[in-house]
């Protein structure tokens, strides 16, 4: 049994120097190959036409669910750098980078923002910021999708596996990742390795997803008069008890876990009872247990709200038959969570990467499109593309390209490391 044990922790070591050594050997590869330093070179030189590029993506609007215009530029810029382009019935536009091999490392960036239609998309410039509602969430990742491709062309690469580069719908809020959850679906036999290219930062990496339930909760009642009918349930008072309830709960710090209530909605005039109100509740955790404690506690939380809200209009000798207050909660989307192997090559393939580069990043758990394949154990990572962001999500988002060939640089070994090269 010792002898056993002995022989196994020998086998053990020598499977990780042998692994340690194929990834130092790949990644020494990488830095050798003329190619790559072509690519380094490009994305370097191309810099500011990339940032010309994202300008234009920018201002085409693309809220989640209505993407078709946006999705069509992108289809025509992949097209001409080479790639054969397709959409899928989701609205995906996949660039296929055929390697000598079927397996496939995908790169993709979303192609909606959070913004509704209508809002205000022209770039402005201010000092060496531009500023534009999903500049940088996710311009940036659109515009590193292309500049890589491009380069990857310009300098004659040749890859072992096939690379597809694709521009996705869906990601953002109620758009729940439809549009990746459909790829990971057509794909999944080959699939190897997802990138997601997301906002800008180089100072970290997703590898790990954050579990994430979006609810609905909608109560209705009989509605009337605010004067006249006074005492019947209201609604909107039902749904405030709840919230009182709920936002009080206890949640730890370890798994960290979140709450917000992003909306709410109802009534229709100051002087009457409202036949109905709703809110939309985002719950996130590192845990999916504290999650589905956290569904528990929101839907006790609105039961008792109700409960409390008739009681009211029972003691005001309100609340017959007809006067009953109707709570409905729902899932409005469900992101599952996973986690990178620690020993996984896609890791190593950033890690060399950031190496070469002089770039230092640290881990991080976050809600992305990687989502979806590493709750199905497909090794998935988010990437920042480059330069600096802020105010994502806000109407007040901006981007500085300074320094952004970092990040495309970055991507590109990235992909190079896991994809592999053929001479
Ligand atoms: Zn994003």
């Amino acid at each position: 049994m010792k002898r056993f044990l002995l022989l196994c922790t020998i086998g053990m070591a020598v499977t990780s120097f042998i692994q340690n050594l194929a990834r130092k050997s790949a990644a020494a590869q990488l830095h050798d190959d003329p190619r790559v330093a072509r690519v380094l070179d490009i994305l370097r030189s191309s810099a500011s036409a990339t940032t010309e590029e994202q300008i234009r993506i920018t201002e085409i609007p693309a809220p989640s669910f209505q993407e078709a215009t946006r999705a069509a530029y992108l289809k025509k810029l992949l097209s001409a750098a080479g790639l054969r382009v397709e959409t899928d019935a989701t609205g995906n536009v996949i660039g296929e980078w055929a390697g000598s091999s079927p397996d496939i490392v995908m790169v993709t960036a979303h192609l909606d923002t959070v913004f509704p239609a209508g809002t205000d998309v022209h770039v402005k410039r201010e000092g060496g910021r531009l500023l534009a509602p999903g500049i940088s969430d996710n311009g940036t990742g659109l515009a590193a999708l292309l500049a890589v491709a491009r380069a990857f062309r310009e300098a004659k690469i040749k890859t072992k596996m096939t690379i597809l580069f694709v521009a996705n719908v869906g990601e953002e809020g109620e758009g729940n990742l439809h549009g990746v959850r459909a790829l990971v679906d057509t794909y999944k036999k080959h699939l190897k390795y997802v990138i997601a290219l997301d906002g800008a930062a180089t100072d970290y990496v997703t590898t790990a997803g954050l579990a994430s339930r979006r609810m609905e909760v909608s109560i209705e009642g009989p509605g009337g008069h605010s004067w006249s009918d006074f005492g019947l349930p209201n609604p909107i008072h039902a749904l405030g008890r709840g919230i009182a309830r709920f936002v009080v709960a206890r949640i730890p710090e370890v798994p960290r876990t979140s709450f917000n209530v992003g909306e709410i909605e109802g009534g229709t005039s100051v002087n009457s009872i409202p036949s109905r109100a709703s809110m939309k509740v985002d719950l996130r955790s590192e845990s999916e247990t504290e999650l589905n404690k956290l569904e528990g506690l929101l839907r006790e939380a609105m039961k008792s709200g109700v409960d409390e809200e008739m009681a009211a209009a029972r003691e005001r000798g309100m609340a017959g038959s007809t006067s009953l207050l109707d709570l409905k909660i729902g899932i409005l989307g469900v992101r599952p969570s996973g986690e990178l192997p620690e020993n996984s090559p896609l890791l190593a393939a950033l890690l060399a990467a950031d190496s070469q580069l002089g770039n230092r990043s640290r881990r991080e758990r976050s809600s992305t499109d990687a989502n979806i394949p590493l709750s199905l154990g497909i090794p998935a990572i988010s990437l920042g593309a480059g330069g600096r962001s802020g105010g994502a999500h806000t109407l007040d988002e901006w981007y500085d390209p300074a320094g952004r060939e970092l990040g495309l640089q970055r991507v590109a070994l990235t992909v190079l490391g896991v994809a592999g090269l053929e001479p």
